[in-house]
């Protein structure tokens, strides 16, 4: 395989990670017989310094031409007080939209090792769980390109009101939905609607056309929470969930939350696709995609050599799996992070301070990724 990868480092901690990322990308490669090329792009805060916005129509360009496209993490400080089209963030709205790539995946699974630093009592963790055991395991699906982060807004003529409008059309919520379905087929067949119906007349559209959904989808069983239902079972139950399917920004809220669990918001991959998997067009055309961490640019941290890279390292796994169909090199690659925890490296978000741990920086903890994948040759 012949692979093109835009490759958007972006600003504070963003390349730190993505850097890892790049080579457990180039061992991927090596130990299986691809070759993924990169074009290094500019984006968010360091396009803004460059060229003056945050996504030059270049980089856009150029990701059209990719298979897929990696992020590190945009914004910072620096560049707060731009006004609102110009900030960085500006840059991941805008490719999402430009790239198509409607539906966000975020798996939230509790790796064995880092129990120890998970926030939740054994009890909690046993409840709802698949077979009663201590871990929790589920995907939550989010709408990107539509909601209160791009519907219509605005200010008062004085200034002293403000706006932001909640829409979704049904065929919107309807490829979401059936993201979700053919997601919760291929694991314990269970959808779990998050929305706030009680209050919002979009959520109702969302609850009715998942109601709809739900009886051409025979074997999966379809739950409705309310948001605030939601965020609260996140906490109490998390191992009662498998598939969570929501709205823009909702899962954006929830999937935070829902990175605590794991130990650190470090350690969650996304990947953001322009169509369901499953149903790829075939080996000749990839599904588009832009991977990232979930995590920001994390401006205090940022130059220290201490970010967690695996949410980046996890998301190039996704890449593999979804933009490249490459399964078994994805699962070579989680396993290969799952190594390294077992081993005991832990960066210092991860780190329980435990007897057997080995505290690495963000390069070390990289090349040790690396180096477990190589030992599967
Ligand atoms: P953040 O995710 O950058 O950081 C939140 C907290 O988590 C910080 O304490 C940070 O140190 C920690 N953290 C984040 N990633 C980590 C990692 N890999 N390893 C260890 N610790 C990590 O969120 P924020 O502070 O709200 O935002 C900072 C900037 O990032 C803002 O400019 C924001 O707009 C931007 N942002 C960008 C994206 C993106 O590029 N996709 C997403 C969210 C926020």
């Amino acid at each position: 395989m012949n692979g093109k990868i835009a490759f958007i480092p972006g600003d504070g901690i963003g390349p730190e990670v993505a850097a890892p990322a790049a080579a457990v990308l180039d061992a991927a490669g090596a130990l299986f017989g691809h070759v993924f090329h990169r074009a290094e792009l500019p984006a968010g805060g360091r396009a803004v310094d460059e060229t003056g916005v945050p996504l030059p129509p270049e980089t856009l360009e150029e990701a059209k031409r990719c298979d897929a496209v990696f992020l590190g993490a945009v914004g910072g400080p620096k560049w707060d007080d731009l006004p609102v089209n110009l900030r960085p963030e500006r840059a991941l709205l805008d490719i999402r939209r430009e790239l198509g790539v409607f539906v966000n995946l975020r798996p939230v699974s509790l790796a064995a090792p880092l129990r120890s630093v998970c926030p939740l009592k054994d009890e909690i963790l046993s409840a709802g769980g698949p077979g009663g055991k201590p871990v929790f395991d589920f995907l939550i699906v989010r709408e990107l390109t539509g909601g209160i982060y791009f519907g219509a807004r605005g200010r008062s003529e004085d200034g002293s009101s403000a706006w932001d409008t909640e829409s979704y059309s049904r065929p919107e919520i309807e490829r979401v939905l059936e993201a979700a379905y053919a997601a919760a087929a291929e694991r314990r067949k269970k959808v779990c609607v998050v929305d706030k119906a009680n209050v919002l007349e979009s959520s109702r559209l969302w609850r009715e056309t998942a109601l709809r959904m739900s009886g051409s989808c025979p074997g999966i069983e379809t739950s409705f929470l309310y948001v605030d239902n939601a965020a609260m079972q996140l906490i109490r139950a998390p191992g009662s969930f498998d598939v969570i399917v929501t709205s823009n920004m909702f899962g954006d809220i929830l999937s935070d939350e829902a990175s605590a669990l794991t130990g650190s918001i470090g350690m969650l991959p996304s990947a953001s696709l322009a169509g369901v998997p499953g149903r790829r067009p075939g080996p000749a055309r990839p599904l588009m995609g832009i991977y990232e961490p979930i995590h920001g640019s994390a401006p205090d941290i940022a130059g220290k050599d201490i970010a967690n890279p695996l949410g980046a390292v996890l998301s190039a796994a996704m890449m593999l799996r979804y933009s490249f169909g490459l399964e078994k090199e994805a699962a070579a690659v989680e396993a290969a992070v799952n190594s390294v925890l077992e081993k005991g490296y832990r960066t210092a978000d991860i780190s329980g301070r435990g007897g057997k741990e080995r505290l690495a920086g963000t390069r070390e903890m990289g090349e040790a990724v690396v180096q477990a994948l190589e030992e599967q040759a």
